[in-house]
């Protein structure tokens, strides 16, 4: 958009996610000369701080390699930062009238990313509406997680947001969804006729969608006790990959018609029932090292006795006819064994064996982080003299095969998106309440019942029980594929 005034505004400038990722990322896009270039930069929050001082918090997240220092500079100049409160129709005036001073008048475009916790949400989107919408040009809204806390909280906060603004001015971002690998889910299936026609209950037996993390709280567990994992990574995360695996083809790749598939495989999803889920809560590792000594409980700023799931797994079933009797396995956790997203479509059983029973299941493999590959393992003959068998794999991993390529962070493309004015990555608020009611009873019955999560020891695979709920719903481990590493 040429020399057309650009002005993003970070609302909480002076937070975590602000200094650790909104900066970093806004600077990383103006050292690529990714933005418009006309694009200024205000930062606001309550505390009193000099541009100077904001640029010394963020300084350690920022990446700056010695020939850069002069870019890094420029960006720093296109810097403001407005002390002001998140209540008071005065202080939104003058931020307004900063960003009118950078404005020609004629055409200028603004973006809010609102870096704050949801207790300010609706006074600041409200003095946004009121005071800073830009009169001769867009403005876009962006929101963060937690979009409500079950179906009704989430409801309001919706209803008031389209109050305010129109759909197509808010952007919810999911970062999931700004990942390499996911948004790589609808080239892979509708762009190869090797899956599109075996993407159903015919072929597929289980799908497998899993997040790992190796760490616990680290002492900050009072926030998350509030959320729990299933808020926290299943509700949102896991739920938006599993919606671009399961969803029928778009009329287009227009972001509509993309959402509309989306929210339409939500639909076929019934609420969770307590039956469907395994709970687990990390208890430390006595010989374990640092902080894997430590429980979930051992963290201070977790309530006695909390009942929090750090663990869960849930067993989805979709009811349409691509998908009937086919479980969809969600699993995330942390203080596991390692770091790990990924996608497995595991294939059912050749009909008909020939081989006595040798066969093991195709399985292909989707791995979001860390290092992006897709993989499918497949029945081989063991090279050589022999007519035995065993498994193989195709493999496509990225690091190897697109050496040169900079994978963009997930941020990045996001805030891009954002300039661009493309919703594809971004959450529609039918999806969200459509995620919430297939979550809502069993959150509030865990809630209210207080039930117990099982115990599994930090750096674990998790609770033993969900390894068999997984062998249950037709998803099979045999321990028997031998991977070679940098053949
Ligand atoms: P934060 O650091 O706690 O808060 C951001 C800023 O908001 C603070 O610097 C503070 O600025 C102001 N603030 C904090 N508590 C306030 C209160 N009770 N009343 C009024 N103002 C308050 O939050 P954050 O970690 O940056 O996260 C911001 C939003 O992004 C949250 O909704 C969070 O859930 C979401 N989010 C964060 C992350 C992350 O990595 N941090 C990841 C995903 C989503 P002043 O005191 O200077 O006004
Ligand atoms: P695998 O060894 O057959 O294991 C499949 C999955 O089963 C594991 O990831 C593990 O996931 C789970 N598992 C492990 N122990 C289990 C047990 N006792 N009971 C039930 N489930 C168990 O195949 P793979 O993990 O796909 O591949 C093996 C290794 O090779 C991995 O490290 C993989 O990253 C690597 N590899 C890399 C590439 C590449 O980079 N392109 C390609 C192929 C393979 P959970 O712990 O999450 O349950």
């Amino acid at each position: 958009e040429g020399s057309v005034p650009h002005a993003f505004v970070t609302m909480g400038a002076s937070g975590d996610l602000a200094t650790k990722k909104i900066y970093p990322t806004l600077w990383w896009l103006y050292r690529d000369r990714l933005l418009p270039s006309n694009t200024t930069f205000y930062g606001y929050a309550r505390s009193k701080m000099t541009v100077e001082e904001l640029r010394k918090k963020c300084h350690q997240y920022m990446n700056v390699k010695p020939e850069e220092e002069d870019r890094y500079e420029q960006f720093w100049k296109l810097n403001n930062y407005i002390a002001g409160s998140y209540n008071d129709h005065g202080d939104f005036k003058m931020l307004n009238q900063a960003l009118i001073r950078h404005e020609n008048g004629i055409a200028a475009n603004r973006l809010f990313y609102l870096a704050l916790p949801p207790s300010v949400f609706k006074d600041v989107t409200v003095l946004i509406n009121n005071h800073c919408m830009g009169k001769n040009g867009w403005t876009r809204v962006i929101i963060e997680k937690p979009f409500g806390h079950d179906a009704d909280s989430s409801l309001k906060l919706s209803n008031h947001l389209a109050s305010l603004f129109k759909e197509e001015q808010l952007y919810r971002i999911d970062h999931y969804l700004g990942k390499e690998m996911v948004q790589n889910l609808m080239t892979l299936r509708f762009g190869n006729r090797i899956f599109s026609p075996t993407w159903n209950r015919e072929c597929i037996s289980s799908v497998l969608i899993s997040f790992k993390e190796p760490f616990g709280t680290m002492g900050r567990g009072g926030y998350f006790d509030q959320s729990g994992i299933i808020r926290d990574v299943m509700q949102n995360h896991l739920l938006q990959i599993l919606s671009l695996v399961a969803m029928e083809k778009p009329v287009s790749i227009h972001p509509d018609d993309i959402r509309n598939e989306k929210v339409k495989v939500l639909r076929f999803i019934s609420p969770l029932k307590l039956d469907d889920v395994i709970l687990g809560q990390y208890t430390g590792d006595p010989v374990g090292e640092g902080d894997a000594k430590f429980g979930y409980l051992d963290d201070l700023t977790v309530p006695e006795g909390s009942c929090t799931a750090t663990y869960a797994l849930a067993v989805l079933k979709i009811n349409n006819e691509r998908w009937d009797g086919v479980p969809f396995i969600l699993r995330c956790g942390k203080a596991l064994n390692e770091r790990k997203a990924e996608v497995r479509i595991q294939y059912r059983d050749v009909p008909g064996d020939i081989f006595g029973g040798k066969l093991k299941r195709n399985e292909l493999v989707i791995r979001v982080q860390p290092g992006e590959a897709v993989y499918i393992k497949m029945m081989t003959k063991t090279p050589g003299m022999t007519f035995d068998m065993e498994e193989t794999e195709l493999d496509l991993t990225y690091g190897s095969r697109y050496k040169e390529v900079k994978m963009p962070d997930a941020y990045e493309r996001l805030i891009l998106d954002v300039f661009c004015g493309s919703q594809m990555h971004f959450v529609r608020s039918d999806e969200l309440s459509e995620a919430w009611r297939i979550f809502t009873p069993l959150l509030h019955q865990i809630e209210s019942e207080k039930v117990k999560p099982l115990p599994y020891k930090y750096g674990s695979r998790g609770p033993k029980e969900a390894d068999a709920k997984c062998s249950e719903f037709d998803f099979r481990y045999y321990g028997s594929y031998k991977w070679v590493k940098n053949h």
